[in-house]
């Protein structure tokens, strides 16, 4: 039900239903499906896991598990199911709406999180008062986020993180081929289909609008004639103006398609995929420097993973490097002079070019041959006590 085009970085996902589109940067589609926790979602999954044969007393038992929403689906059965012959709702039905309704358990990812709403699967997931659309069979494997979370991680785990030395020579692509052959499941292999498409544009409404009252003709499948009629000329000259090449979409009907193109976007563009060391997520190192941290800001925390490991190793740093250490004491007391309009900022370049160089010939003398005496000479240069 939704359409994903790769462009330049990110990732543009159009809700078919909605006719809306959002944008991401490549590699977020897999990280935020990753940063959901499954595992109560899980527990009770696998209880219902075989939802054709749901015994009345797995259902008395998630009764009394979760009284809240037990309360909430006396209310809303009744209602959906009103119309349809009870006898073809099964128990099993009955306890999957304890899995996608259930008011006891923060599982709001159902009701909230794209790669769920955008699905099939998200539809049905959907309250509707007036519809009961109990999960098919084949539905149930989609259900199970908490094992593709699993699998998606082993993946990007061995093609992008893995540093054994057998490995860590060979690219993403190249682990790739080994994994996919490793694991012949057709499940996760892609398979997602390829569209061509135009980005949406305001022209799209009103070509729309203009074709209204058109029907495709199956007998004589001259559609060209009819649209020549509807057609005018300065419609024409503001689509060639404004109407720029075809791309190919794919589309995506459940949360592992969107997952999938995700990791072949990665793929196909060698994205540098690393674990960062400060919060242990995943991250895109992007940009020219190479770092091992994530531009997020944790909870709690002012300061980007960056930032905050930055800070970390300089004051690290500061208590190994005593020639450092020095520095940065003559670097504060020089600059509160500044401050106080003792100095000009012009004197204080001028004291700081001098004083980095003499730093840096005097670092590396010291780390040679860690002498007090090399030491001592720096904190006279220097003017420290
Ligand atoms: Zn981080």
């Amino acid at each position: 039900m939704a359409l994903t085009v790769k462009l330049n970085n990110s990732i543009i996902i159009y809700d078919e239903i909605s006719r809306t589109y959002c944008e991401c940067q490549i590699g977020e589609l897999l990280f935020s499906f990753f940063d959901i926790d499954f595992k109560e979602y899980k527990e009770l999954y696998d209880k219902i896991k075989d939802i054709n044969s749901v015994r009345s007393d797995v259902l008395k038992e998630l009764e009394h598990l979760y009284p809240k929403t037990t309360m909430f689906l006396q209310n809303f059965l009744p209602k959906a199911l009103k119309g349809m012959e009870t006898e073809a709702v099964t128990d099993g039905d009955i306890a999957v709406q304890y899995l996608l309704h259930n008011k006891d358990k923060d599982f709001s990812f159902l009701d909230n999180y794209d790669l769920i709403t955008l699905t099939d699967l998200g539809l049905k997931i959907e309250i509707n008062q007036s519809y009961f659309s109990p999960i098919s069979y084949d539905q149930w494997d989609d259900l199970d986020f908490y094992s593709l979370q699993l699998y998606f991680k082993d993946l990007l785990n061995f093609c992008f993180i893995e540093n054994d030395s057998k490995i860590s020579f060979l690219t993403p692509k190249e682990r790739y081929y080994i994994y996919s052959i490793a694991n012949p499941s057709e499940r996760y292999q892609y398979r997602n289909k390829e569209v061509y498409w135009f980005m949406p544009s305001p022209l799209s409404k009103e070509l729309e609008d203009t074709f209204e009252d058109i029907h495709y003709d199956y007998k004589t499948f001259r559609m060209g004639s009819s649209i020549l009629t509807h057609l005018n000329n300065d419609l024409c000259k503001r689509i060639h103006e404004s109407i720029k090449g075809l791309v190919k979409a794919t589309e995506c009907d459940k949360t592992v398609d969107f997952l999938t193109f995700d990791f072949s976007s990665l793929l196909s563009m060698n994205m540098p995929v690393k674990i960062c060391e400060n919060c242990g997520k995943y991250f895109v190192a992007s940009g020219k420097y190479n770092t091992n941290c994530c531009d997020r800001i944790p909870p709690g925390q002012k300061h980007s993973c960056k930032k905050i490991m930055a800070q970390k190793r300089r004051k690290e740093k500061l208590n190994t490097d005593p020639i450092a250490k020095e520095y940065e004491k003559a670097y504060k007391r020089m600059y509160a002079r500044v401050k106080n309009s003792n100095m000009t900022q012009e004197e204080f370049l001028k004291w700081n070019e001098e004083a980095t160089i003499q730093r840096n010939i005097v670092s590396k003398k010291y780390a040679e041959a860690k002498t007090e005496d090399i030491l001592i000479d720096f904190k006279k240069f220097l003017g420290n006590k």
